[in-house]
């Protein structure tokens, strides 16, 4: 004989389980993703008195449902774009190896595995040779494998594929050991944490923030970090239309398998991606050109059977000897794709005392304990090292939106269409 317990909670006993809102708070934090967990642990750890309040549970946004892939460095040096993103992503690869880890008493299951690019066609070729020869001279360390060397690296790989760009600095980690952690952190420093607190609305009085509406009630504070991603639209609603909307992002997770993948994978410019996880699953995500929209602008977590489909045969096609593997699981997750493909960071000038922390698009946890990180020490310190211009949140409003986010690129004339899947 079997037995369920039920937990069928009110919501006047859920809120009185977790604790009352305070009435005021020196900094307001929402958002409990990568970015918003790290805003309020850095802040905290600074001194600050801070408040996080997040809508779900903590890491129920992108933050638990992509695949745990990071890295750091790797851009171009050439403009001062590149060279910002690449002190900001190597500063944050290095967080997360040293200074997170020792902070937080975790190691959130970072394997330093190195990734590759794989070209399944002449095209993809091509562009990785260019991508990875421009990025040689510069001094960047990644390396081409030609297609026997990639099978080499990884034996089942496909006989037809023709190579693949090798980065050594980047591996994938599990997003909720690092999320949590830096909640927990933030807690440990004196933050209170309110999972389950949607945010209606910010108050503003003559151009400063004053408050940050809830369903729970108002808190008073005159600095909020809004790190609300895929939703932070509904929240900001001056932000020029276009530039940030949300992206459905999917994957599959295949049974646990021998190790056959000693490094991450990514192919048809990256928009396609995946691991294989410490317990042996094989992870692998993308396919949005066969979501409605390509999975712009929803707001709905559910998995489309032809991304899933499109996944499930990138797997067989990459690595055709891993031969039948069941697919065990899959889900759904919002991204905040911005129109430059850029994150939005830094204080956003029409409310004093509100900054964002926002758009961080496919790879948030190459940004968020960093970009955490220099937040803080601009409310703290009034200054932060690191080149925050090319995020400045408030581009969009000066300049206008164009929409020319790579990741988007080519999504809708990929040449392979579900018919020729299905065959
Ligand atoms: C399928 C998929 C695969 C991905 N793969 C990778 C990968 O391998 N590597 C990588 O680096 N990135 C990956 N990403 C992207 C990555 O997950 C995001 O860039 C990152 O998680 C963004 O973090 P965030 O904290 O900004 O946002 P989120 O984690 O989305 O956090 C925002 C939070 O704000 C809360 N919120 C929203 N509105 C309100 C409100 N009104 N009141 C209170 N709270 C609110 C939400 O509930 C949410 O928890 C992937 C994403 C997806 C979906």
């Amino acid at each position: 004989m079997s037995t369920t317990t039920q937990i069928a909670w009110s919501s006047d006993e859920l809120y009185d389980a977790l604790g009352p809102l305070p009435e005021s708070s020196e900094v307001v934090v929402i958002g409990g993703g990568v970015a918003g967990t790290s805003a309020a642990y850095q802040l905290a750890k600074r001194g600050k008195q801070v408040t996080l309040v997040e809508m779900r549970g903590i890491c129920s946004g992108a933050s638990g449902r992509n695949a745990g892939v990071t890295g750091g460095g790797g851009s171009s040096l050439e403009s001062r774009e590149g060279r910002a993103i690449h002190a900001l992503t190597s500063e944050n690869f290095r967080m997360i190896q040293e200074d997170l880890q020792e902070e937080l008493h975790d190691d959130f299951d970072l394997r330093l595995t190195g990734s590759v690019d794989i070209a399944q066609n002449e095209e993809q070729w091509e562009y990785l040779q260019d991508s990875v020869r421009r990025v040689q001279d510069l001094g960047v360390d990644v390396e081409l494998l030609d297609g026997p060397q990639l099978r080499d690296l990884i034996p089942v790989a496909s006989e037809h594929l023709l190579g693949a760009k090798h980065t050594k600095h980047s591996g994938h980690l599990w997003p909720f050991k690092l999320v949590n952690g830096q909640a927990e952190g933030a807690r440990e420093f004196g933050a209170e944490v309110h999972p389950w607190t949607t945010v209606k609305g910010l108050h503003t009085s003559n151009g400063t923030v004053t408050g940050v509406e809830t369903e729970r009630g108002t808190i008073e504070t005159d600095t909020v970090i809004l790190a609300s991603n895929a939703w932070t639209p509904h929240i900001l609603p001056d932000l020029p239309d276009g530039a940030l909307v949300s992206a459905r992002g999917q994957i599959i997770v295949t049974q646990p398998v021998a190790p056959i993948l000693p490094v991450t994978f990514g192919t048809n410019y990256d928009k396609e991606y995946g691991r294989q996880t410490s317990t042996g699953q094989l992870i692998c995500g993308g396919f949005r050109r066969y979501d409605r929209d390509e999975g712009l602008r929803l707001y709905t977590e559910e998995v489309q059977p032809d991304c899933m489909l499109g996944c499930a045969h990138l797997l067989a096609t990459l690595f055709p000897k891993l031969g039948r593997v069941n697919v065990v699981r899959a889900w759904a997750g919002l991204m905040g794709f911005t129109a430059d493909g850029l994150p939005l960071v830094g204080p956003y000038e029409p409310a004093k005392g509100l900054y964002l922390s926002a758009g961080y698009n496919g790879g948030g946890f190459s940004w968020g304990p960093v970009t955490g990180k220099a937040l803080a020490q601009l409310i703290v310190d009034g200054e932060t090292p690191f080149d925050l211009s090319p995020f400045d949140p408030n581009r969009f409003a000066r300049d206008g939106v164009q929409w020319l986010n790579p990741s988007t690129a080519g999504e809708k004339n990929n040449p392979k269409s579900m018919a020729e899947l299905r065959e």
